[in-house]
């Protein structure tokens, strides 16, 4: 059930590169790791995998902005995010205390590069995330598009601790309660979830070394390596997972991909650390 928007907060007001929406739900995963739901204004149009920005207001009454990729997919009526909670940042030491029924700025301009479009039809399409990287592939691996664009598709997380797996059931589940890809994503889905600082019942290894062991592909059809004629890649997360495997696929034959220029793989640098 919503609640009412507390009386204590001032009204937001809308720009011309900001709209108003409200909050229609959360749920917190740890101490460092929440989602929430927000209302979708009916000119909101996006390509899953995009970001956009989001924000409150700031103490000098200005919006406090910062990006976020949308977590669900284009067709979804409302906006889901996954945000961290970083003690003392500016914006989500208050994004945290959110509540249904609160107001949230959203930005006009949606943007980004892991996207369809900026790939090269393939058969396989890989997406690795550290952390809250993984949002932008909880949109994609829930657009039915991608499942006639691709034959296998595969979310790597790797996080420190079992509960930073955020959504991990309904990922384990390969989607199979979700209306818009229940049918495809139970044959065409895997999720390899890695857990690096904490006992786990699966991989415990960082996303370099599952590649290298080969463990990565397992269960998922087609060769146990990277191969660029029939793999594309999406990588969002820490800065040093991402220049470590930008490295690695340029050097095994990948190019890189853009809007302006599909290519075998596409980065976001999400955060530093
Ligand atoms: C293209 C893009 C997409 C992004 N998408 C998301 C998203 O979907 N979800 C999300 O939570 N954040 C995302 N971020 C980061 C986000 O913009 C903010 O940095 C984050 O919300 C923290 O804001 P803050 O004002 O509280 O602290 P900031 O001052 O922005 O950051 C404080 C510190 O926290 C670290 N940090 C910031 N974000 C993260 C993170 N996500 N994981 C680990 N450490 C972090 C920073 O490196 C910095 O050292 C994205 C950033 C970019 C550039």
């Amino acid at each position: 059930m919503l609640t009412e928007a507390t009386t204590d907060k001032p009204a937001l007001e809308p720009t011309g590169a900001l709209s108003v929406e409200t909050v229609l739900s959360v749920r917190h995963w740890n101490e460092h790791l929440f989602s929430f739901r927000i209302s979708r204004p009916a000119s909101f149009r996006f390509r899953s995998g995009e970001f956009v920005m989001i924000g409150l207001q700031g103490d000098n009454g200005k919006p406090l902005l910062r990006a976020y990729s949308v977590a669900s997919p284009s067709w979804d009526e409302e906006l889901e995010f996954l945000s961290i909670k970083v003690q003392d940042g500016p914006l989500t030491s208050r994004l945290q205390l959110i509540q249904p029924g609160d107001q949230i700025y959203l930005g006009r301009k949606p943007t980004g590069t892991l996207v369809t479009d900026a790939l090269l039809p393939g058969k396989r399409l890989f997406m690795l995330s550290t952390g809250t990287g993984l949002a932008p592939f909880l949109s994609l691996s829930r657009d039915p598009d991608v499942y006639e664009f691709y034959e296998q598709v595969v979310i790597v997380h790797s996080v420190r601790r079992v509960s930073d797996l955020a959504l991990r059931e309904e990922l384990e589940a390969k989607w199979s309660e979700d209306p818009l890809v229940s049918e495809q994503a139970p044959a065409q889905f895997h999720y390899v979830p890695t857990v690096t600082r904490e006992p786990f019942e699966g991989n415990s290894a960082r996303i370099d070394k599952l590649v290298e062991s080969g463990t990565l592909f397992d269960g998922i059809p087609g060769p146990a390596a990277f191969d660029p004629e029939t793999d594309r890649i999406m990588m969002c997360g820490s800065m040093e997972m991402i220049k470590q495997f930008a490295a690695y696929f340029e050097e095994s034959g990948f190019t890189e991909g853009s809007n302006a220029a599909p290519g075998q793989f596409v980065i976001e640098r999400a955060f530093v650390g």
